[in-house]
């Protein structure tokens, strides 16, 4: 993967993964939404859904009205359903404050026991 493995600011998706999507393994792709299996996976099954356009956070919604919501969770939806039923479990989660380090709103999708 062309990612910079030293990248250390604080918004990977602006300024690293939506610049360049042809070098991800795209799970989605519309107009509002992203969805690809995570460049640096910590569970078996690891895909990150993003807004393209920039949100900060789930509790800072500041730029999203909601189509792109709506269009968002329709997605992370639809990802989860398809690692549901191909695992038979799946996790859905997104980080705040301390826990966030990308402060980019993105909602990770994983099934199996943390890689590391
Ligand atoms: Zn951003």
């Amino acid at each position: 993967m062309p990612v910079p493995a030293a990248y250390d600011g604080d918004d990977f998706y602006c300024d690293v993964a939506l610049r360049d999507i042809a070098q991800l393994s795209v799970v989605h792709d519309s107009e509002n939404v992203l969805a690809y299996h995570h460049t640096r996976p910590y569970w078996p099954v690891h895909i990150v859904v993003v807004p393209k356009a920039h949100v900060p956070s789930l509790t800072d919604l500041s730029g999203a009205d909601e189509t792109l919501l709506r269009d968002l969770f329709d997605v992370v939806q639809k990802v989860a359903a398809d690692v549901e039923r191909d695992r038979g479990a799946a996790a859905v989660l997104t980080n705040l404050g301390r826990y966030q380090d990308s402060k980019h709103l993105h909602v990770h999708v994983s099934s199996g026991q943390p890689l590391r």
